[in-house]
């Protein structure tokens, strides 16, 4: 299904940020372990009725050194670029500004529908101080308190009102969604060139929704994919892709779309730390991953380059221990045709299920080899018994006595164990611990 996208936008300090850390709850991603991801939010999953949402914060997206009108003009374009519904802010207790006027003009000339909250409205006298903002032409302003939590149901509902229309327009994409990743210049672009061979086919936008301009379909072994090339976005003209945090975000929302993620590094270069950050996101989203390095014809190369290489990217990369690595060149087009075999295999780990029969034995066997371990007062770890509940990452429940006694070694043995018993190349797996009552 359709998952849309709403950007918060307007003038600093109206209560954009606590806005978005109500809407978005208190989510946690299940992996926290990743080293090197930024963990400042402003790309999140929100939740309202029946709908999922992504959720932007652009007023977390700063570009240094340019003027204020220019920044928050920036603000807007990225929200209308990025968004299917915009939520724009004002400060109920202040009169309009200069600032929100000029937001509101630039928000209306786009053709995105745009939900005006007027904030710090916190208590129930202060409703009449919201008239004055119809003057900004974008229909009805909502009265909320982001500090205490109120009149959001309201806007919300505003909100996703406008994603019934959207669900209804889009078609049902049952492709593979492959995304390419990667600092600028390691060759995404030229790769995506290279796997299509011929001059690339654009497929043209879809009215009315932020599908991107750079998807581009591609078949493989009677199989339909669809290459995702975050570089094009760059490439199409504007603008704000040098600013760090808009190109992490652009490379969450990719990663996001995506089954399976290509993680690009540049084999001239070697590893940088922008390489590790990027890698990261793909990781704790869950994709399958396939690691390759490109320009391998630039390389001079003997016998033990190519170990060398993968030994540095384990060493860099330790929490990715799970994808497999190719070495490959757009240029030339060599070693290219190893390519959609790793994906086609880290696809298939990732969809994989186990029966649960079989999954209990592994179980069994593993806390025979390796006994669960002890707490100081030498309470034992129980593993009842096991289930796998999703794919994609594949996802395993296991019921235990108490899930204080799970430490991280052991889920990490066991995670090994499940891996040496049924492979799961390229895909990260999950594993939770319940109580069993
Ligand atoms: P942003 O710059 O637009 O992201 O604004 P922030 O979310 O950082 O909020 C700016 C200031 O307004 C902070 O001091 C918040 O505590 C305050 N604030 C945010 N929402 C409300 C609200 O609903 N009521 C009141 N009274 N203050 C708020
Ligand atoms: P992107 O920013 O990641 O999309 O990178 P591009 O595809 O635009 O490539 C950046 C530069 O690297 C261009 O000058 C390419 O010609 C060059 N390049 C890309 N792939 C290769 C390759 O496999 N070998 C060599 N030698 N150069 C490459």
């Amino acid at each position: 299904m359709y998952k849309p996208t709403v950007a918060v936008v307007g003038r600093p300090n109206v209560g954009k940020s606590t806005l978005f850390n109500r809407i978005i709850g208190e989510r946690k991603a299940i992996v926290e372990d990743t080293p090197g991801v930024t963990r400042d939010r402003l790309y999140a999953e929100g939740e309202w009725l029946n709908h999922t949402f992504n959720l932007i914060d652009t007023g977390g997206i700063e570009v240094k050194d340019e003027p204020f009108q220019e920044q928050i003009k920036m603000q807007a374009e990225i929200a209308i670029l990025e968004a299917d519904v915009i939520l724009m802010v004002v400060n109920g207790r202040e009169d309009v500004t200069r600032d929100d006027l000029f937001v509101a003009r630039i928000l209306q000339k786009s053709n995105k529908p745009v939900v005006l909250v007027v904030n710090k409205i916190d208590n129930f006298e202060m409703r009449n101080d919201i008239y004055e903002f119809y003057q900004l032409g974008l229909g009805e302003p909502f009265p909320v308190s982001g500090s205490h939590g109120l009149g959001l149901g309201d806007a919300l509902d505003e909100v996703a009102g406008h994603f019934k229309q959207l669900e209804m327009d889009v078609e049902e994409d049952t492709s593979i969604k492959v995304s390419l990743i990667g600092r600028p210049n390691v060759g995404k672009s030229s790769l995506v060139n290279a796997i299509l061979g011929e001059e690339r086919v654009i497929v043209s936008n879809i009215a009315g929704t932020t599908r991107d301009a750079v998807d581009t379909p591609y078949t493989y072994d009677g199989e339909a994919y669809t290459l995702i090339d975050t570089a094009g976005m760059r490439k199409r003209g504007k603008i704000y892709e040098s600013t760090e945090k808009y190109s992490v975000l652009r490379a969450s929302r990719a990663i996001e779309r995506s089954d399976i993620v290509l993680v690009i590094l540049n084999g001239e270069e070697g590893i940088r730390e922008q390489d590790k950050r990027i890698a990261g996101l793909a990781h704790e989203a869950g994709k399958a991953i396939v690691i390759v390095v490109n320009k391998w014809d630039a390389v001079k190369k003997d016998e033990k380059t190519m170990r060398d290489f993968e030994l540095d990217i384990k060493d860099n990369f330790q929490y990715l221990d799970y994808a497999p690595i190719t070495f490959v060149s757009a240029l030339t087009s060599a070693r290219l045709k190893t390519l959609f075999p790793l994906i086609q295999e880290v696809y298939e780990s990732s969809i994989k299920r186990i029966q649960s029969s079989t999954l209990n034995e592994v179980l069994v066997d593993s806390v025979s080899m390796n006994p669960t371990p002890t707490d100081s007062s030498g309470r034992r770890l129980s593993i009842y018994y096991g289930t796998q509940v999703s794919v994609k990452p594949p996802t395993f429940v296991l019921f235990v006595n108490d899930t204080e006694l799970m430490h991280f070694s052991y889920r990490r043995y066991i995670e090994n164990q499940l891996r040496k018993a049924f492979g799961f190349k390229g895909t990260p797996i999950h594993i939770i611990s319940r109580k069993r009552n």
